[in-house]
């Protein structure tokens, strides 16, 4: 089953009209959230998020996030989720094609289900990952239905046989395509500040915490691609990677080529907290 709006009803019901504004601007906002053992992982942190990017651009949620958390909890259940994803959008609704916003339309509201086991290879093993220019907007803190900078970055990505591209903008490192990233030297974290240049990732969030809690000092400022290429060790963060260790970027291996002692001991907690 899926839900639009607020009815569960089964995928082949589900018709997207050709004048729908997502379909036709990426004119709404969007959310994964991560099923472990039936239930979702940082629910409140994730709803927040699609509220904030709800009001930044505008749009008028159907109805409250607790309304949506016990549609999204119902949606589970019914499917028999245990591991794997959820899916919700938003978009600005249906209305004949112009750019400003329509007079009169309601937001369409759709959520569903993906089964997926976590991804162990990478987490366990890390990834590789090549360098490329963030091409996108000036607003990547809104989870935007508008993905074209990142679909083009992942398919470089894929294309040299890469997981992800970590992006920059002149040579500061801002973040994954669909990720957070973060390095290590001299056992410090830094990550590139929470501002309209990344998304605010909840993973990061927890990263955050848990060395807040394990006592590894972070900073939130920005690196550059030579900060990077001289880390001790590099990860990127996000609801469907976890934490991932990155063992290479574009031609060279991050440290001995191997995950570093940091993110295990980031990734240790991090089960605890699953
Ligand atoms: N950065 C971008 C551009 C993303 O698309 C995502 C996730 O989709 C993230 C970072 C990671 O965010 P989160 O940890 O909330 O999944």
């Amino acid at each position: 089953m899926i839900l639009i709006d607020d009815q569960l009803t089964k995928r082949e019901n589900a018709h997207i009209d050709i004048e729908d504004r997502g379909y036709q601007f990426g004119d709404g906002i969007y959310e994964v959230f991560r099923v472990y053992n039936g239930k979702v992982f940082r629910m409140q942190d994730h709803l927040d998020r699609f509220q904030r990017s709800a009001d930044e651009i505008g749009l008028q949620l159907p109805y409250g996030l607790d309304r949506l958390q016990s549609f999204l909890e119902q949606l589970i259940e019914t499917n028999g989720l245990s591991e794997g994803n959820v899916y919700l959008q938003a978009s600005r609704g249906v209305a004949p094609r112009s750019h400003p916003f329509p007079e009169e339309s309601r937001s369409v509201l759709v959520a569903y289900t993906i089964e997926g086991e976590r991804p162990l290879e990478y987490i366990r093993n890390g990834i590789r990952t090549i360098t490329e220019a963030d091409i996108r907007w000036l607003r990547c803190d809104i989870k935007s239905l508008n993905l074209l900078g990142a679909v083009l970055a992942k398919q470089k990505a894929k294309e040299h046989g890469c997981q992800e591209a970590i992006l920059h903008r002149d040579g500061t490192v801002t973040e994954g395509s669909s990720t957070n990233v973060f390095l290590v030297k001299d056992g410090q974290l830094i990550t590139h500040p929470a501002n309209n240049l990344i998304l605010h990732g909840i993973t990061r969030l927890v990263v955050l915490e848990l060395a807040e809690e394990l006592g590894i000092p972070v900073k939130e400022e920005t690196f550059t691609l030579e900060d990077l290429r001289k880390a001790d060790e590099v990860f990127i963060t996000g609801t469907t990677v976890e934490i991932s260790p990155v063992v290479q970027i574009d031609d060279y291996h991050v440290g001995d080529g191997k995950p570093g002692p940091v993110v295990h001991r980031l990734q240790e907690a991090f089960e605890k907290q699953i």
